[in-house]
């Protein structure tokens, strides 16, 4: 059966969990073969396991997205093993949230280097080949957070707006070259971000908040996705908002 995704390559950062890893398994049943970027190597081995026993295409390339060094390797990896780059998903991220006052500073470092730097690196990285091959898509993960400054977001905000803001300039520098720039935001999702939030306020809020509404799944983003990266290359899906129907 004709997949509407046969013959691209996908790389997606940020791929060994969560809407990553949905996305991972979304377009490669669409036909993509897959690049699967992140630092847990065991999870992305298992996930081309998952997708080479479905009849997929995939390999894992293990990479720290806040160094610019691995990240250029990976989208040259990528180049290398499958001959092109034609969606990049940066999806990498951390949402290490606290009150600005006795915040630790080093989880604003994390969050900028992660959110931020690394998108941007691994857009730099993935624009040439991008143009030599007359087009991609470059597909960024925002969050509701990107739209919305809400209290102990403080920094997680300033590293979606700035993704919104990276984003859309980057959408007017790059349309005349035929590459599309999609930001999807999500609202909350169930998947391990929360996890990793070291004050333990916070994280007791969200916890509560995620036990006590239903929220998105991962797969519910992936879908929103493969929507965008499906359209035909005259559309371009420049936004797409996704709350939980019980978020306000
Ligand atoms: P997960 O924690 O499940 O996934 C985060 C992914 O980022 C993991 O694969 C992790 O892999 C990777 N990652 C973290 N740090 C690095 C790094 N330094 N280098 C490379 N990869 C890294 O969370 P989600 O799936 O929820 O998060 C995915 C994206 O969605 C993030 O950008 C997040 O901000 C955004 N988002 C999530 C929402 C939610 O409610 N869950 C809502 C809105 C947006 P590893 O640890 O193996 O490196």
């Amino acid at each position: 059966m004709a997949q509407k995704l046969n013959g691209k390559v996908a790389l997606i950062t940020g791929a060994s969990s969560g809407i990553g890893e949905a996305t991972a398994l979304a377009v490669a049943a669409q036909g993509a073969k897959v690049a699967l970027a992140a630092r847990r190597q065991d999870r992305l081995e298992k996930l081309v396991k998952q997708i080479t026993d479905n009849g997929g295409q995939a390999f894992s390339i293990q990479t720290d997205v806040t160094d610019e060094t691995q990240v250029t390797e990976m989208v040259q990896k990528t180049k290398t093993h499958f001959g092109s780059v034609d969606i990049l998903v940066n999806n990498a991220g951390v949402m290490l949230v606290a009150a600005v006052e006795g915040a630790d500073t080093s989880d604003w470092r994390r969050m900028i280097d992660i959110n931020l730097l690394g998108l941007m690196y691994a857009t730099h990285a993935t624009l040439p080949l991008m143009k030599a091959q007359g087009g991609g898509h470059i597909v960024n993960i925002s969050s509701v957070a990107g739209r919305v400054a809400i209290p102990d977001y403080a920094v997680y905000n300033a590293t979606k707006f700035g993704v919104g803001a990276f984003s859309e300039a980057l959408r007017k520098e790059v349309s005349k070259d035929k590459i599309r720039v999609t930001v999807i935001e999500p609202g909350g999702v169930a998947t391990e971000l929360a996890n990793h939030i070291t004050n333990l306020e916070s994280k007791q809020k969200i916890e509560e908040i995620l036990q006590s509404t239903t929220v998105l799944e991962s797969e519910d983003i992936a879908a929103a996705i493969v929507y965008a990266v499906t359209q035909p290359p005259r559309v371009n899906v420049n936004e797409i908002l996704i709350r939980p129907t019980e978020q306000e």
